[in-house]
C-alpha cells in the first residue's frame, strides 16, 4: 500500500515557542502550512525548561556582564550594539502583554531586583544604571537597603543595595506554545503532533518530508528543531554548525509569598543565579552550569539540588528545604556558527533554519514576523486574511471565578464541584472540557489546566486524570500517553500478568 503524502505550501519542523509562534503569524494569511512536531504537544523541548522570563533590559545588560573578559572597558562593553535576540525580545516582551488578552494566557510583571552584597557590587549596579540610560531604558531604579527591606521584606539581611527593573515579565512557556498552536489550528493551520521528520528529500521546486505519520511535501520548509536544529539541518546538507549547550539543572519552590520579585545577585563573570516566582505560586531557582554530554540527557543530581538550595538560602534565609517541590533539567543551546546569537538564515531557496539560543521566548512573536518576511521574499505569496481570528478560547478556571458565577455553573454541571487536582483545584469537568478542545497527553492536561503541577506534582491526580480523559476518548486507561511516542504510564491492570499490548483495566 503506498504512503499517504499531504501536500502543503510551508511546513514548520518543530513546536517549541519558535514553531508555534511562527505557525500562528502563517495563519494570518492565505497560506496553506503545518507544524510538524515528534511529541506528543507542543512546547515539550526546550520550551518547556524555560524560566519562562520576558526580559527587562537590564537582564540583557546583566548578562553581557557575565560574560565579560575585559578586553575593554566595561561601560563601554555594556553599550554595544543589541544583538538580533536581543532586540526581537524589546520588540516581544510588550507584544506578549497583548497578546496575553487574546490568546488568553497568563502573564505577570514581577520586575527584577539585582542584589548587591558590597561596595564593588554597588560599584557594578551603579554602571549598569547609568548604561541602562544612556540606552534610553526607563523603569529602572537603584535601591538602598531600606528600599529592598520595603519592596522584598524576606530577602537576606546582608544586601546593601540593589537595582530594580520593573520591566521584567513571566509567563509559564509550555502553555503559551498551545495556545499559539491552538489559535493557528483555530485559523486552519494543521498541526501534526507525534510527528517526527527522518528525512528530507531535496526536490527541483519542492521538499519532500518522511515522517514517522506519513510524507509530506511542502514549497517551504523552516526548520525550527531547537536541539535538534542540526540534525534537520544535516538532512538537506545545509548544516555547518552543530547546537551545542549548557546543561542547566533548576529546583521548583513552594511560595508561600518568599517573593514576587525575580531576584538575582550582582552579576559576575561566569556566574547567574536567579529566583524567579512563576505565575502559579512557585518559585523557580536557576540554574547549574554543566557542559552538554549528549542531547537526551535530562538527569539531575543531588549535588546540583545541594548547590541551588545553597544559593536559594543566600537570598531566601527563611525559606524551609521542605517546600521543595521538584528538580529538573534542560540545555541551553548555542549555535556553533554563531554562538552569542540566535541562527537565522536560508542556506537554501525555499528552507529556513532558526536555531534559537536564549532567550528565546520573548523574541518568537518578532522573530516569526521576521520569518514570514523572510519567506515572501523567497516568493510565498503572503495575502492576510480578512478572516483571521486572534482570540482563542480557554475556559476559565473554576477557582478563579467569582462565587456566584462558581455556583451556578456547578448547578449546571456538578462536575465542576468534583476537584480531581486539590493543589490547584482543578475540577472533573475542566478535565473533560480541556480533552474535549484537544488535550491528549496527561502533559498538555497538566498545561492548559494546572492539574499535576502543585505541590504533590501529580501525585494524588494522575491516576484520576487518566480515568477522566479515558472516559473522554473511550479508550483503555492503558492507552493514555505521558507525552504521546509511547510514554505509556500504566503497563497492566493490577493483579493481572502483563500481556502484550493495552488491556481494559478499571482504575
Ligand atoms: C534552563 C533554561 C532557562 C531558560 N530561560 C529562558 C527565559 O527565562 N527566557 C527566555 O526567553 N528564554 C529562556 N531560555 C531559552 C528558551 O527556552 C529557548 O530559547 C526557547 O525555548 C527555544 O524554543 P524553540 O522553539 O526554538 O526550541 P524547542 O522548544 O526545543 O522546540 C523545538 C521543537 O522541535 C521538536 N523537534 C526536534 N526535532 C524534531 C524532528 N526531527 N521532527 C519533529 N519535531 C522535532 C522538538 O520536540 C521541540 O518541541 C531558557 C532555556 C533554558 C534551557
Amino acid at each position: 500500500m503506498s504512503e499517504m503524502l499531504i501536500e502543503t505550501q510551508v511546513a514548520v519542523i518543530g513546536g517549541g515557542i519558535t514553531g508555534a509562534a511562527l505557525i500562528r503569524e502563517l495563519s494570518k494569511y492565505k497560506v496553506d502550512a503545518c507544524l510538524l512536531e515528534k511529541e506528543g504537544g507542543c512546547g515539550f523541548g526546550v520550551t518547556k525548561v524555560c524560566q519562562g522570563l520576558l526580559h527587562g533590559g537590564i537582564s540583557h545588560l546583566t548578562s553581557r556582564t557575565v560574560k565579560y573578559h575585559q578586553d575593554m572597558p566595561f561601560k563601554e562593553y555594556l553599550l554595544q550594539p543589541f544583538l538580533l535576540k536581543e532586540n526581537l525580545q524589546n520588540l516581544g516582551r510588550e507584544e506578549y502583554f497583548s497578546l496575553a488578552h487574546t490568546l488568553n494566557e497568563e502573564i505577570e510583571r514581577p520586575g527584577r531586583l539585582v542584589l548587591a552584597e558590597d561596595k564593588e557590587d554597588m560599584e557594578m549596579i551603579a554602571l549598569i544604571k547609568d548604561a541602562s540610560e544612556d540606552l534610553g531604558m526607563r523603569g529602572i531604579s537603584l535601591l538602598d537597603r531600606k528600599g529592598i527591606e520595603e519592596m522584598e521584606p524576606r530577602v537576606n539581611p546582608g544586601f546593601i543595595g540593589g537595582l530594580f527593573d520593573a520591566n521584567e515579565a513571566v509567563v509559564l512557556p509550555t502553555a503559551w506554545a498551545i495556545a499559539f498552536a491552538e489559535n493557528a489550528e483555530q485559523n486552519g493551520a494543521h498541526i501534526y503532533k507525534d510527528t517526527e521528520v527522518l528525512d528530507i528529500d531535496e526536490k527541483k521546486d519542492h521538499y519532500l518530508i518522511r515522517t514517522t505519520n506519513g510524507m509530506f511535501k511542502a514549497e517551504y520548509v523552516v526548520n525550527a528543531a531547537g536541539l535538534y536544529a542540526d540534525d534537520v539541518a544535516k538532512m538537506v546538507d545545509a548544516a555547518d554548525f552543530e547546537i551545542t549547550g549548557w546543561k542547566a539543572q533548576q529546583l521548583v519552590i513552594e511560595n508561600q509569598d518568599y517573593t514576587s520579585r525575580v531576584l538575582c545577585g550582582t552579576p559576575k563573570p561566569q556566574r547567574g543565579r536567579l529566583v524567579i516566582p512563576t505565575t502559579h505560586n512557585s518559585l523557580i531557582v536557576a540554574h547549574t552550569f554543566h557542559p552538554m554530554t549528549h542531547k537526551a540527557d535530562r538527569s539531575t543530581t543531588k549535588e546540583g539540588v545541594t548547590e541551588l538550595l545553597t544559593w536559594l538560602h543566600e537570598f531566601l534565609p527563611s525559606i524551609s528545604d521542605k517546600h521543595l517541590i521538584s528538580a529538573f533539567s534542560g540545555f541551553l543551546t548555542f549555535n556553533t556558527k554563531n554562538p552569542n546569537d540566535h541562527l537565522l538564515e536560508s542556506p537554501k531557496r525555499g528552507f529556513i533554519t532558526a536555531a534559537v539560543s536564549a532567550p528565546g521566548l520573548g523574541p518568537a512573536p518578532a522573530l516569526a514576523r521576521e520569518i514570514v518576511r523572510m519567506l515572501a521574499d523567497q516568493g510565498l505569496e503572503c495575502t492576510t486574511r480578512s478572516d483571521f481570528n486572534p482570540y482563542r478560547y480557554k475556559a476559565p478556571r473554576i477557582i478563579d471565578l467569582p462565587a456566584w458565577e462558581k455556583n451556578e455553573k456547578i448547578e449546571a454541571e456538578p462536575k465542576y464541584g468534583h476537584m480531581v487536582c486539590r493543589c490547584e483545584s482543578v475540577s472533573e469537568q475542566e478535565i473533560r472540557d480541556a480533552v474535549r478542545w484537544g488535550a491528549r497527553t496527561l502533559d498538555e492536561i497538566k498545561y492548559k489546566t494546572l492539574a499535576g503541577f502543585g505541590r504533590c506534582q501529580g501525585g494524588f491526580c494522575t491516576s484520576r486524570v487518566i480515568k477522566i480523559m479515558a472516559e473522554e476518548l473511550k479508550v483503555s486507561p492503558l492507552e493514555i500517553t505521558k507525552n504521546g511516542r509511547g510514554s505509556y504510564i500504566l503497563t497492566s491492570e493490577t493483579k493481572s500478568v502483563p500481556e502484550k499490548g493495552p488491556k481494559e483495566v478499571s482504575l
